[in-house]
């Protein structure tokens, strides 16, 4: 894949509940500039200026009107455009991408954070030739994004990649045994991945099996220092995390698939998964390549600008 064209500049905005990171990359993708301001969580109209006033002072100093992408964490409703969230309460029910548009004059794209993540991924020099890239996120909650030819494919519903709201597989609650946990979700529904593959199930699993709060970071402390009960945990949890990847994999069959989120530098997985996913996976299929995220923590503002790439 190679970016086509005349000289331009792509703008990205990772919204985020305390700041707004912007970033501008150039035709080659590389970052040329990056800001990062507070984000009005309350006032809807001061949203607006902060964003449309970043991309005039940087359109001034380029002399390029820039192509604008927006990154949030949240929704976008595919039937009236408007933004779902809970942690930018100053966009929530808002025509963010409009009123956007009609303030800086031009196209601008809104996309919610996770699948930025996976464009960002799959943008890289060293995945561009990959034709499908997925992006998987272990951290507060479980998500991800599909990248298909460089794009972000969102769906019907803007709901293709929410993998953390698929309900677990009947592998993993054999697997879990008899005393498993029938955890809730956020969304409203119970079984939802997202309350057991995030860095925030790896604790509430250990809370529920061993009656004790431990941090994730603590117990894989514990898991490399041979202590017993973290050693089994990880065994069921690395059991588990295979049977809902070779699910996700089936459904989607990628080529790559970057992991992200504090869980993700669980070096651990990197090993297991080869091992473990082919047995759950159909006959004719492979385990997808699986690494860990190369663009960590401006994923989120690179994957936004990299939404105009095509
Ligand atoms: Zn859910």
């Amino acid at each position: 894949m190679t970016i086509m064209g005349e000289f331009c500049m792509f703008y990205g905005f990772d919204v985020g509940g305390t700041k707004i990171e912007f970033g501008a990359f150039n035709e080659k993708l590389e970052r040329v500039a990056v800001e990062r301001v507070p984000t009005p969580t309350e006032d809807y109209e001061l949203l607006i200026d902060t964003l449309a006033g970043l991309v005039e002072k940087y359109d001034a100093e380029f002399g390029v009107e820039g192509k604008i992408g927006l990154g949030i964490p949240g929704m976008v409703n595919a039937d009236d455009d408007t933004v779902l969230t809970v942690n930018v309460p100053s966009a929530r029910g808002k025509k963010l991408r409009q009123d956007l548009e009609a303030k800086v004059k031009r196209d601008v794209k809104i996309e919610n954070d996770a699948n930025c993540f996976a464009l960002s991924e799959a943008w890289d020099e060293g995945l561009q030739d990959e034709a499908s890239v997925m992006g998987l996120i272990l951290g507060t909650g479980f998500g991800g994004g599909i990248i298909h030819e460089g794009k972000v494919f969102s769906g019907s519903n803007h709901v293709a990649g929410e993998f953390g709201h698929t309900r677990l597989p009947i592998d993993a609650w054999f697997h879990l045994g008899d005393n498993a946990p029938l955890l809730s979700c956020g969304c409203g529904q119970k079984g939802c991945l997202d309350s057991y593959l995030s860095g925030r199930g790896f604790e509430l699993l250990y809370e529920h099996y061993y009656g004790e709060k431990k941090k994730a970071i603590d117990i894989i402390h514990s898991y490399n220092d041979g202590e017993e009960k973290a050693a089994e945990h990880v065994e069921r949890f690395m059991e588990l995390l295979a049977i809902c990847f070779a699910n996700i994999f089936t459904a989607n069959d990628p080529d790559v698939v970057a992991l992200g989120g504090g869980l993700s530098n669980f070096e651990l997985i990197y090993e297991e998964m080869p091992k473990r996913v082919p047995k759950y996976l159909m006959s004719v299929s492979k385990c997808p390549k699986i690494i860990k995220a190369l663009h960590g923590d401006s994923g989120g503002v690179r994957g936004a600008a990299f939404l105009n790439i095509k």
